[in-house]
């Protein structure tokens, strides 16, 4: 088959094999009903956007609109860009549909696919899944150690176990122009010996140095934000810490923590795990509450993380028994055939996942169909069974069998058991 095939995915992007689109529901409907729990509200949004919105709220000199964007035309001129991210989008949809209006606090999360054109590796795609959370209108450091905590309470919904976490404050722009000069004075004389991408930063957007993996080594005593924290941040980021041991989380501090994103403000995080190699991290996020402003709403307070689903996968999440179907109807002659597949049928209007072989199998090829089915019940009609008006009900774990009637009401009874 494979000299014929002429086609594959284009690299970068997956395919989910129905083994794997099954572990990918269940880890979907596990954060569904945690960030429900937490009381935070499904947004769904475009594939697309217009690229000016990446523009301004990601910003012009992070690696994701510099390098990353797939953008294109439309017919009409337009420049538009498959979403590499979901915070511009969520809060695009919060001035557009005037969401403010529903109340002072708004708690929104999202599982979406993005978009970004980096060299695809292990646990880096061109087309990825991020599941978010953003809280809009809260300034509190709770709001903060609240959305810490439902990432971690997913991961470990997910038995995935051994992530780290990494806490830092990058200021608000007040306290920030201090740390900025003390910084750029700092590297002045260094200049030379950094990366290009950094040589650039350094008049468009210092603070991105601090994270530059390439230059790592070359910046341990450099001038930190955490060092120039105003009395308000400095008190924030206290609260922050506070609230993360009330609730038992341990942490890291790194101060060299800024993120890839413009918007940041005060708190940033970032979840890391050993087993994803260089490129351990699973998630980020952190405050930003100068966006909505600068988007063209009040100025309202924001927080958020994003999770990538892809990297979360490389770490196995530990899911239940694989579920299976509930029943499978094993017919042994033609004429009970016809009998089987309506059995299915009325199975399925009453809620049970059922199915039955349509080729006209062996007895043998069917019950290893069953078992391959992972089914909980087999029910088997042949030619006898037909005659008495009954089916053999078989709990395929145990291998017990009895005969019942053949009569949807009393057959349901029977597997409810
Ligand atoms: P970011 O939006 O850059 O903060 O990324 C948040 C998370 O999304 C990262 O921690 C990754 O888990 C995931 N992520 C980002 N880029 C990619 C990518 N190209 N492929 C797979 N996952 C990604």
């Amino acid at each position: 088959m494979d000299s014929y095939l002429k086609f594959r995915n284009v690299r970068g992007t997956k395919d989910l094999l129905p083994e794997e689109a099954e572990l990918w529901r269940w880890v979907e409907e596990v954060i569904r009903k945690k960030m429900e729990d937490y009381n935070y509200q499904e947004l769904r949004f475009p594939t697309f956007e217009l690229t000016e919105l990446f523009k301004k709220s990601t910003g012009e000199d992070t690696d994701i609109v510099q390098k990353e964007m797939f953008t294109f035309k439309d017919k009409g001129g337009r420049s538009l860009t498959l979403k590499p991210e979901g915070t511009p989008s969520v809060v695009r949809m919060y001035l557009q549909y005037g969401l403010y209006n529903r109340g002072i606090l708004q708690k929104f999360y999202y599982i979406e696919r993005m978009f970004r054109q980096e060299k695809p590796q292990r646990g880096r795609y061109r087309e990825f899944r991020q599941f978010g959370a953003e809280a809009i209108g809260s300034p509190s450091p709770e709001t903060d150690a609240e959305l810490v905590r439902s990432a971690l309470d997913i991961f470990n919904e997910l038995n995935i176990h051994g992530i780290k976490l990494n806490i830092n404050s990058i200021g608000c722009p007040k306290c920030r122009e201090k740390f900025i000069r003390e910084f750029k004075k700092f590297l002045c004389s260094r200049l030379d010996s950094l990366c290009n991408d950094c040589k650039r930063r350094y008049s468009t957007n210092p603070m991105r140095i601090l994270d530059c993996k390439i230059d790592r080594e070359k910046l341990i005593d450099v001038p930190v934000p955490l060092d120039y924290l105003c009395d308000d941040c400095r008190k924030h980021f206290s609260g922050f810490k506070e609230r993360l041991g009330y609730l038992g989380i341990n942490y890291s501090i790194d101060k060299h923590l800024v993120r890839g994103l413009d918007y940041y403000t005060k708190t940033v995080f970032e979840f890391t795990h050993s087993k994803l190699g260089t490129k351990d991290e699973v998630g980020g996020g952190g405050r930003y509450d100068g966006l909505i402003g600068f988007l063209g709403g009040d100025e309202t307070p924001a927080s958020g993380y994003a999770v990538g689903l892809d990297r979360l996968l490389l770490l196995s999440p530990q899911r239940k028994e694989s579920r299976g179907i509930d029943v499978y109807v094993i017919t042994l002659d033609k004429a009970s055939d016809l009998t089987g597949w309506k059995l299915v049928n009325e199975l399925r209007d009453s809620g049970f996942s059922a199915d039955k072989d349509p080729l006209g199998r062996s007895m043998k090829a069917q019950f290893r169909e069953a078992d391959r089915q992972n089914a909980k019940w087999a029910i088997v009609i042949g030619e006898k069974e037909r005659e008495g008006g009954s089916v053999q009900l078989k709990r395929m774990e145990t291998g017990e069998q009895k005969e019942v009637p053949l009569n949807i009401t009393t057959i349901k009874e029977e597997l409810k058991c």
